[in-house]
């Protein structure tokens, strides 16, 4: 079959020469933009679990980790648990000792051969760096940065509670301490234009970091954005929209960028719109038919 763009399946492939599983935990963790640090509301996308939506966050990161690979092993025959994703955010307010505790017992998992940490740039500070130094000389530690867009305007609106300045400082220092790095990006913001979203994807592209995951946005229930989507702010992006501007952004990404992610899954019970985002199985089908169609060429369209 043609690949048309690299994926961390790819990756995984040729690195460990196996799939690699993703095991979503929540280390308890709050997030600065939620808990009063930089702001109360959170970014106007997310839910109150922030991105743990799909988590046992009470329990503890080892029975965590020990239900998600059952769920995982009831149906694929592996031993291989390769990626390790905390859903939640690190925060400088939490002890550094505790965040050496819980990532510590992630990575001593024998199945576990990648740590990935979901966190915001403005969260990196020199401890946090130095612990991840540390982790990243026993396992392989990647971080992911939830960016979403390089626009100010629309960082005001979804009240991101950072400047880009911030971001480019962590990837900057993260490169140094030979951290992979994974970046966020949302398609659909409201208010941004086609040209807006791929400068964007150009901009994250030209930082020459590992990998990025391209989440369409996402219209949850109890979020202020959908107080304004139900005002008639602005559209949900449809399908083929969604395509034609992926398919752009994956031309202007280099092609040894790692595509972490194409769609993302939003937590159906509380997915308001668009709701043929639900059907992934679907949309992965439409977008592979059009891949072929146009015969995509990650990178092909990089100037
Ligand atoms: S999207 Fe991330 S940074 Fe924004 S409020 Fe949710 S958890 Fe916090």
């Amino acid at each position: 079959m043609e690949k048309h763009y690299y994926s961390l399946n790819d990756w995984a492939k040729e690195h460990y020469g196996y799939k690699l599983y993703k095991l979503a935990l929540d280390g308890q963790m709050t997030c600065p933009n939620r808990d009063g640090s930089l702001g109360d509301k959170g970014c106007i996308f997310c839910s109150a679990n922030g991105s743990g939506d799909f988590t046992n966050a009470n329990l503890s990161i080892t029975n965590q980790l020990q239900l998600a690979k059952d769920k995982i092993k009831n149906k694929a025959n592996t031993n291989h648990f390769l990626l390790h994703t905390f859903n939640h955010l690190l925060i400088p307010m939490h002890p550094i000792d505790y965040l050496q505790k819980i990532f510590t017992e992630a990575i001593n998992d024998p199945e576990v051969d990648i740590l990935s940490i979901a966190t915001r740039p403005d969260c990196i500070d020199n401890d946090i760096l130095e612990l991840l130094i540390q982790l990243n000389k026993y396992k392989p530690v990647w971080i992911e940065l939830g960016l979403q867009t390089i626009h100010e305007d629309t960082a005001k609106y979804i009240r991101r509670g950072y400047d880009l300045s911030i971001y480019d400082d962590a990837i900057s220092r993260l490169k140094k301490a030979n951290i992979s790095v994974i970046t966020h990006m949302i398609v659909g913001l409201p208010g941004e234009s086609r040209k807006q979203i791929l400068e964007t994807a150009r901009y994250i592209g030209r930082t020459n970091t590992f990998g990025i995951k391209i989440q369409l946005l996402h219209i949850l229930e109890g979020t202020d954005l959908l107080v304004d989507y139900e005002k008639g702010k602005f559209n949900a992006m449809q399908m083929d929209e969604y395509i034609d501007i992926l398919i752009e952004i994956l031309q202007v990404l280099p092609p040894t960028m790692v595509i972490h992610r194409i769609t993302g899954d939003g937590p159906k019970s509380i997915l308001k719109a668009p709701l043929w985002s639900g059907n992934k199985k679907k949309v992965l089908n439409t977008i592979r038919k059009r891949m072929d169609e146009v015969n995509l060429k990650q990178g092909s369209a990089i100037n």
